[in-house]
């Protein structure tokens, strides 16, 4: 079943068009903690949750770790956490990102999902793991019905990094998968490909290839569209992707 088929889900990945923040946030930043206007950030928060048919955004304190928040009402504090399950009806919730590789699992029978931002970071700690392991606890939740959705992030060619990162990251994921997600020429530095990365600990989890999909696309290089820290350091905006469940 394709995402927008799924009863009662709303979900969408935002883009820099149609925000109110100014240079160097422009349009549609929906960062807090990025340096922009307090006022615009909190207007395009709502902007967007109106758009989706909900009243608030409700986001977490992003950490770069594993750690999942299960939020259950509309309004709230933000945890530390770096994924966030939802199965109630009536909250929207958001992962922000810049070059951060921002997915959605959905389960459509058991009406959870679990939206997920993975850096190196959390992907090192098995966040993807982690992330569909929480929503195949919930009641009824069933793999075979999952959906797996890599909405934005950077890709393998433009995210160039240390030896460490790869270090830190084969472990996570089966050698046979190694070659899709890193690259290390002799000499060179290394490029991962973080959203191959995710994909590859989610079909090492069990996931089949043909639940997982993803857009396409690369932060770094469409600046018309995404927010990318490698391209324009900091500050930078923050783009989302968000997704809850329709009250009936
Ligand atoms: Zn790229």
């Amino acid at each position: 079943m394709p995402l927008a088929a799924v009863p009662g889900l709303r979900a969408a990945l935002t883009t820099r068009a149609g925000g109110a923040s100014r240079p160097p946030f422009e349009a549609l930043n929906l960062g807090r903690s990025v340096g922009d206007a307090p006022g615009a950030v909190a207007a395009n928060r709502r902007a967007v949750a109106r758009a989706l048919g909900f009243g608030a955004l409700r986001t977490v304190r992003q950490v770069h770790g594993a750690r999942l928040a299960r939020l259950k009402a509309p309004a709230g504090r933000a945890p530390p956490a770096d994924a966030i399950l939802l199965d109630r009806p009536g909250v929207l919730g958001a992962v922000l990102g810049a070059d951060c590789t921002l997915a959605l699992l959905v389960e459509p029978r058991a009406r959870v999902l679990v939206l997920v931002h993975a850096g190196w970071r959390g992907l090192a700690q098995g966040i993807g793991t982690a992330a569909l392991r929480a929503l195949l606890a919930a009641p009824g939740a069933r793999r075979a019905r999952v959906r797996a959705l890599i909405a934005s992030g950077i890709c393998g060619a433009c995210y160039e990094t240390g030896p460490e990162v790869v270090d830190a990251l084969a472990p996570t994921v089966p050698g046979a998968a190694h070659a899709a997600c890193f690259a290390v020429p002799p000499g060179g530095r290394a490029h991962v490909d973080l959203r191959a990365v995710l994909t590859a600990q989610w079909l090492a989890a069990g996931l089949d290839a043909a639940q997982v999909h993803g857009l396409g696309g690369c932060t770094r290089e469409e600046p018309a569209r995404w927010f990318s820290h490698r391209r324009d350091g900091s500050p930078s905006g923050r783009h989302a992707l968000v997704a809850g469940w329709q009250a009936p």
